[in-house]
């Protein structure tokens, strides 16, 4: 999602024509619906699933995590104001060091859900009716908006902050997030224009990623989703301590990788958002 630096090779997209109905992996309580929707890959671990059954590996139901990776005891899901859905592109499902799905897990006012495209808001909300001007999507591009910094800005269609930040940032009833590899969130931002109905926003994380040395960032601003969503929704509710809370999976997650086999480096990839 943010840009500058090489980009990845277009990846194959398993659909074509888009009109894919976005499956949602999401109807709450997050994991106990239609497994076949967003079941774990058997592949995590291996970068792209290719769903190749005789890699199968257990994973934890709750957390969707190889055992020796499992993050449930960190998982204390917080509650919000603001709503917050992941648009997640297929092949994004499969990282064992993804993190959409805890973000999903530690929020619980949020929807994960998989797909290349959907008519409308209301649509990948599964809702009758949803008014995009009280959304806000995190701005896909190098934009950055002029001014101080804050963590959370909403911009106009050129990256100028806009008057009110208060206001609008108050305003917004939740956050639609695009789960993916810089090449395939940009794909979703294309086969969803009605994401352009929806405030844009622009994230200053705070610090780093907490991923340090295990994803080659080109950029120091990248960071994954569960970060991307833990500051976004820290800012609406201007409780930055809400922020550290809801990264204790991620934590958990990175310290037991590190203490796991050196086989199971993640990728090399660049994320935007994982
Ligand atoms: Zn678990």
């Amino acid at each position: 999602m943010r840009g500058g630096g090489a980009i990845p090779p277009t990846p194959t997209l398993p659909r074509k024509g888009g009109g894919s109905k976005g499956r949602s992996a999401s109807a709450r309580p997050p994991f106990s619906s239609s497994p076949s929707s967003t079941s774990p890959s058997p592949l995590a671990g291996e970068g792209r699933g290719g769903g190749n059954p005789a890699a199968a590996a257990p994973t934890c139901p709750a957390c969707r995590k190889p055992p020796s990776l499992c993050v449930c005891a960190a998982i204390a899901p917080i509650a919000t104001r603001a709503e917050l859905v992941i648009l997640q592109h297929p092949q994004e499902q499969d990282h064992a060091l993804g993190t959409a799905f805890l973000a999903h897990r530690q929020f619980k006012n949020s929807r994960l859900v998989v797909g290349l495209s959907w008519p409308s808001l209301a649509a990948a909300l599964a809702r009758p009716s949803a008014e995009p001007r009280r959304w806000g999507v995190l701005y896909l591009g190098p934009l950055k908006p002029a001014g101080p910094l804050r963590v959370l800005s909403v911009v106009d269609a050129h990256g100028a902050p806009l008057a009110d930040q208060d206001h609008f940032l108050a305003a917004l009833d939740g956050v639609v997030l695009l789960d993916g590899s810089w090449s395939q969130a940009k794909a979703l931002w294309w086969r969803n224009p009605w994401l352009l109905k929806l405030r844009r926003l622009v994230l200053a994380p705070p610090r780093p990623s907490l991923y340090g040395a295990l994803r080659k960032e080109p950029r120091g601003d990248s960071v994954s989703t569960i970060e991307a969503a833990a500051y976004c929704l820290a800012a609406l509710a201007d409780d930055a301590a809400l922020a550290e809370r809801a990264l204790a999976p991620l934590r958990l997650l990175l310290a037991r990788n590190g203490a796991a086999a050196p086989a199971r480096r993640p990728d090399r990839r660049r994320h935007v958002h994982r």
